[in-house]
């Protein structure tokens, strides 16, 4: 074994797992590493759910981030939209709308097999209410 590093053990299946520089790894960090690595069904299940989770996020922030030009929110709004994506992938609720002005939605739900759908909702309609 090279010099820094050392093996984790998965979370799920307790098995040696190898991780390159992990020397400076506090436990909790070797742990996720080695669970990130692990090819047990459970870990495996795990890291396609971690996966989905940054996807989604990394989806928040083309639609409304720094490369969304007219459609960028403040990073408040934007905080809501990346907790929600949270709240739907730890299954405490499956779908939500944050409405940031009349005519611009993003819609967050979750869909078969977990999969996370990620939404910007554009209506331009003149309605009228008075
Ligand atoms: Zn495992």
């Amino acid at each position: 074994m090279a010099k820094g590093n050392k093996p984790g053990a998965c979370r799920f299946c307790g098995q040696n797992v190898f991780v390159e520089d992990s020397a400076e790894m506090t436990a909790p960090q070797l742990e996720e590493a080695a669970t990130m690595l692990c090819t047990c069904d459970e870990a495996i299940k795990y890291q396609q759910e971690k996966n989905r989770r940054t996807v989604a996020k990394q989806r928040i922030n083309e639609l409304f981030g720094e490369e969304a030009g007219e459609y960028k929110q403040p990073e408040a709004v934007r905080e809501i939209m990346l907790h929600t994506i949270d709240a739907i992938c730890d299954k405490k609720m499956k779908a939500a709308t944050v409405t940031i002005k009349t005519g611009l939605r993003c819609r967050v739900m979750q869909m078969a097999k977990d999969k996370i759908k990620v939404v910007r909702e554009i209506s331009d309609n003149n309605e009228f209410v008075q």
